[in-house]
């Protein structure tokens, strides 16, 4: 059975003490995970270690990084290498936000970069990919994708993309208020899925869990990852509330 995955971003938001304190409250939200379902926390590099320490508390809850160099290692000041992350017991890296594509120039063949070097260092990357409103506009949304995936991930072995982790992230969608409708996401996680399988097979297709993102809130995630093809969803705004993400959490199928 493929992950469920509720992932939490909490983007560059909350000092230490307020995500402290809102980690306890989701925490003691008392959520009782099943075996495929998991709740990841990608959280600011300065917070890691205390999250983690959080989250190994807790069954299936898992602390994520947001973001990770391009290169390995040596004379890159500011950057923080994957190599770095898991050797603080990081197990997820988000690789590919919209963000990060749109506001640092990250290239679809730069973050295949980054995607090996996760994948060599055993870190899981969460790997975003969506569009923005004038693809949508203009119907060219699957090619779009395809794009993204073609150039980042279809370098890698079907060994590697065994039980992978993509967030589909319609960029229209993230911070606005607006989200796909429920048959908007599985329409395009289904093409997504196609196109795996005809890249990797079936077997490994059906492995992958692929996330929805773009407000989620609790208010449509019951609805959103009840489509057979969304194993969950990457939250930004409603992740920084407690009830909130508790019951995005919940939600899982
Ligand atoms: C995100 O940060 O990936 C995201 C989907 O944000 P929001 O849920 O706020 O739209």
């Amino acid at each position: 059975m493929r992950k469920q995955i509720a992932a939490a971003n909490w983007k560059m938001n909350l000092t230490m003490e307020q995500g402290e304190k809102l980690m306890d409250e989701i925490i003691a939200g008392d959520i009782a995970l099943k075996e495929h379902q998991l709740a990841v926390f990608a959280v600011p590099f300065p917070y890691l270690i205390n999250v983690k320490n959080k989250t190994d508390n807790v069954n299936n809850f898992y602390t994520a990084a947001q973001n990770c160099a391009s290169e390995k290692a040596g004379a890159f000041t500011g950057e923080v290498s994957v190599e770095m992350i898991k050797s603080i017991g990081i197990n997820y890296v988000v690789i590919g936000h919209s963000e990060r594509r749109e506001y640092y120039n990250e290239t679809n063949e730069l973050l295949a970069k980054k995607v090996n070097l996760a994948l060599d260092a055993n870190v899981q990357p969460i790997f975003c990919c969506g569009e923005p409103l004038q693809i949508r506009e203009a119907n060219t949304q699957n090619a779009h994708i395809e794009k993204q995936l073609e150039e980042s991930l279809y370098h890698l072995s079907a060994e590697a993309m065994n039980g992978f982790v993509i967030a589909y992230e319609p960029i229209w969608a993230i911070g606005t208020g607006l989200t796909a409708s429920s048959a908007q996401a599985q329409e395009m996680h289904a093409h997504i899925r196609t196109v795996l399988a005809n890249k990797y097979g079936e077997d490994v297709a059906n492995s992958i869990s692929i996330l929805y993102g773009g407000s989620v809130k609790a208010a449509n995630s019951a609805e959103i990852f009840s489509q057979q093809d969304v194993d969950g969803g990457l939250v930004g705004g409603a992740s920084l509330v407690a009830a909130e993400f508790i019951n995005i959490i919940k939600s899982l199928s």
